[in-house]
């Protein structure tokens, strides 16, 4: 029997645990505050970050949000996060991406307190996370952990195929898998754009995490059966819809689905622990900035 992982329902027991994590920080007169910031005019971007406040309201934690003129030099956004970086009221602050051609997005990672860095992309956070000492783990790929821990997918010495090499996705998702911990201990192989013969990969793989961007870029005949299956793309498609168009990921689902034994849908599968995971690297910020201990969920 095809298990399809319900990401809504997995994100919501997780917030549903952060919720006592911020009823202890209350009881200590500490209410976790995240920064957004957009530099951009982008449709999609624009949404992102409104879904973010939103689950913040919903969940107890207070946003703030900072628009930056898409046009103004790097120095206006970089001025921002300064002001952000030392203001108390705010835990953890994140940059909406990608950023407009003239900013430099690595000179504007690197401006960012690490310690308020709840998108885990600060090079001394990404260190750590290569090193095995994770502050925060970038939000994506510890969804795709959570969720392949719901599914009852032990990675323990499995073979698992990551494609996509992102800083944002596909490169921590290789690293959180390799590291020796509970989610982790798996064999990993991380394919990209000049992979030679993609599928040949994938069809060996027990797991294959689908982060390439490329609309319905994996169907069933490049998978074996009994072969998990995390979709993290989210592309937009063309289609006879009201808003024109359809959002697909990188797996053809419905060819896909017949051969594994577990898989994602799109939406409703990776995205919404993406949020989840940033109201959870907000609350650890709090914690460790405050100096108030919570539990966080394992
Ligand atoms: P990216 O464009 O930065 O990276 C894509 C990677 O895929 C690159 O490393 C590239 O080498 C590889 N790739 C491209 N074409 C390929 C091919 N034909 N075969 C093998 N590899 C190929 O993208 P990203 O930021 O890592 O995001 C990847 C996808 O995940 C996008 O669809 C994005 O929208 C989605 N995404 C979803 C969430 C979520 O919460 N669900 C979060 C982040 C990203």
């Amino acid at each position: 029997m095809i298990q399809i992982i319900d990401g809504n329902e997995v994100a919501g027991r997780i917030r549903s645990e952060l919720e006592t994590c911020l009823d202890t920080l209350e009881r200590n007169g500490v209410v976790p505050g995240l920064a957004t910031v957009l530099m951009s005019d982008d449709g999609a971007s624009e949404t992102y970050v409104s879904m973010k406040r939103r689950a913040c309201d919903e969940l107890g934690i207070e946003s703030f949000h900072y628009d930056v003129d898409p046009g103004a030099p790097a120095d206006v956004l970089l001025e921002r996060l300064d002001e952000l970086n030392s203001d108390s009221a705010i835990n953890g602050v994140l940059v909406q991406l990608p950023l407009p051609d003239h900013v430099e997005e690595q000179r504007v990672l690197e401006r960012l307190d690490p310690l308020k860095d709840v998108d885990g992309f600060h090079p001394e956070n990404v260190g750590r996370l290569v090193t095995g000492t994770p502050r925060f783990k970038p939000c994506t790929p510890h969804g795709v952990q959570r969720l392949l821990a719901a599914a009852d997918v032990d990675t323990e010495g499995k073979d698992v195929v990551v494609v996509g090499r992102s800083n944002i996705v596909g490169k921590p998702m290789a690293n959180l898998l390799l590291q020796r911990s509970k989610l982790g201990n798996a064999t990993v192989t991380v394919c990209h754009s000049r992979t030679n013969d993609l599928a040949e990969k994938t069809r060996g793989a027990d797991v294959v995490v689908a982060a390439a961007g490329v609309p319905e870029l994996i169907d069933g005949s490049m998978l074996t059966d009994g072969t998990t299956v995390i979709d993290v793309g989210v592309n937009r498609v063309e289609a006879d819809t009201e808003k024109g168009y359809e959002l697909v990921g990188d797996v053809e689902f419905e060819s896909a689905k017949s051969r594994a034994d577990a898989i994602t849908p799109v939406p409703g599968g990776v995205g919404p622990l993406t949020i989840t995971m940033l109201l959870y690297n907000t609350v650890k910020a709090a914690s460790l900035q405050e100096n108030v201990p919570v539990s966080l969920p394992e």
